[in-house]
């Protein structure tokens, strides 16, 4: 079946065609800066990626791009592309929603009492689920009710944590007034790693304990037992946890109102700081890049990018300390996301000095693993396992649409 994927950020459309029954993509692609004159990148599966810019209103307008690429009227330069020309009709919207409440423990076939559900969810997440909205809603008018449309939940796969694991310890009553709680994000990704370390040790999911790092732009770290997520760094919004490209990571929450004095700044300021302006881009003043940071660390020595990659792997050491706490021991650390996936060096930091816990890298191994590829880096016979596993999200939600619409043809 042919599965679009939409991911729709707010000034963003990312695009996967994948066969889910193969598991191939058929191409992909990103709509950037929408509101304004876009930037267009298109890479079917046979022919080189094309860039252009041009005017794109909305996300409407963005979909609409997408569906001319992939049936072939070209990119404006009078090219024809065609990949739906020889592999069909789109079959199916698999959409990337960031925050689905408590209301969608699973993935979602899309109806309109979805869509009421989830703008419910908006003001949990106001910033990403409009976007997702707008996607489905564009998606919709141009396909009609005809394509079968999929909500792929970031938050779905931590909807297993227990009580213990996501209530915060404020007044009981927030959480029942407001739903006032951890949720976890980067759920899909999570899910994927757990599902492919699975294949990998030849065992079924339920079967796996694990530590998933999904370290990229955004970092979570998420405990798993029994293929089940039982805690996550990530906590009401994607704040919370690990420290990032640009977010702060855990804090003391009284600093909000200390600095908000001291600086002058509103609390949307604030927020803007804790999200935008911190992390490892905050501490280094350069770059929220890890590989800019490694190279200037190396090239120059600089103190604060020392400083900044240090304050992220002092990070990472302390949830997997406190995951292997919680789960009693786990079989393997699997690393992931940009970071996790491309930098030998940042899996050598963390995993430095955590022999003693039963994790022990090779270093050969480690440095040998070309980036971006599936390997064991840890020694033969650790307690625990060290795995790199590239992520693949869009796959996943290809492969959860599928799902979701197999289970509502078994159900009739
Ligand atoms: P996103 O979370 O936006 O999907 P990615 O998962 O692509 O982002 O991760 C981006 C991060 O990965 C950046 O900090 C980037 O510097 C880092 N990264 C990519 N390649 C390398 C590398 N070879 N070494 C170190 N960091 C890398």
């Amino acid at each position: 079946m042919n599965v679009l994927v939409l991911n729709c950020g707010s000034s963003s459309l990312k695009f996967q065609l994948v066969d889910s029954t193969t598991e191939t993509r058929l191409a992909r692609g990103v709509v950037e800066r929408i509101g304004g004159q876009a930037l267009c990148t298109y890479e079917p599966r046979h022919a080189p990626a094309r860039k252009h810019a041009e005017p794109v209103r909305d996300h409407a307008g963005a979909v609409e791009r997408v569906m001319r690429w992939l049936v072939g009227d070209g990119d404006g330069t009078g090219e024809g592309t065609g990949v739906l020309g020889s592999a069909g009709e789109v079959q199916a919207v698999g959409h990337r929603v960031v925050h689905g409440g408590e209301s969608f423990r699973t993935h979602a076939r899309i109806d309109a009492g979805v869509i009421r559900q989830i703008e419910d969810c908006m003001d949990l997440a106001p910033l990403h689920n409009p976007a997702n909205l707008s996607g489905i809603r564009a998606a919709r008018a141009l396909l009609g009710e005809g394509v079968p449309m999929v909500a792929v939940f970031d938050t779905a796969f931590h909807s297993t944590m227990p009580e213990t694991s996501y209530l915060y310890a404020l007044p009981y009553q927030l959480y029942r007034r407001h739903r006032i709680r951890r949720y976890g994000f980067h759920g899909t990704s999570h899910a994927y790693l757990v599902q492919r370390f699975a294949e990998l040790a030849g065992k079924p999911r339920e079967g796996v304990d694990v530590i998933t790092l999904h370290l990229g732009n955004g970092c979570s770290a998420c405990a798993v037992r029994q293929g089940r997520s039982v805690a996550t760094s990530m906590g009401f919004t994607p704040l919370e946890g690990l420290v990032m490209g640009t977010r702060c990571g855990d804090l003391d929450p009284s600093l909000v109102e200390h600095v908000a004095l001291k600086e002058g700044m509103s609390l949307r300021e604030m927020d803007t700081l804790l999200n935008k302006q911190s992390g490892l881009f905050g501490v280094s003043g350069l770059t929220s890049d890890m590989r800019e940071l490694l190279d200037e660390e190396r090239e120059h020595g600089d103190r604060r990018a020392t400083l900044a990659i240090d304050l992220f792997v002092r990070r990472v050491k302390h949830y997997v300390g406190a995951y292997l706490a919680e789960l009693d021991g786990a079989e393997a650390l699997v690393f992931s996301g940009g970071i996790g996936e491309n930098s030998p060096e940042v899996r050598r930091r963390v995993c430095d000095r955590l022999g003693w816990l039963g994790i022990e890298l090779d270093p050969e191994r480690n440095a040998a693993l070309a980036p971006g590829t599936e390997g064991e880096v840890g020694v033969d016979g650790a307690r625990v396992r060290i795995v790199v596993i590239p992520t693949d999200e869009e796959r996943m939600i290809a492969r959860e649409t599928a799902a979701v619409l197999a289970g509502d043809r078994a159900r009739g």
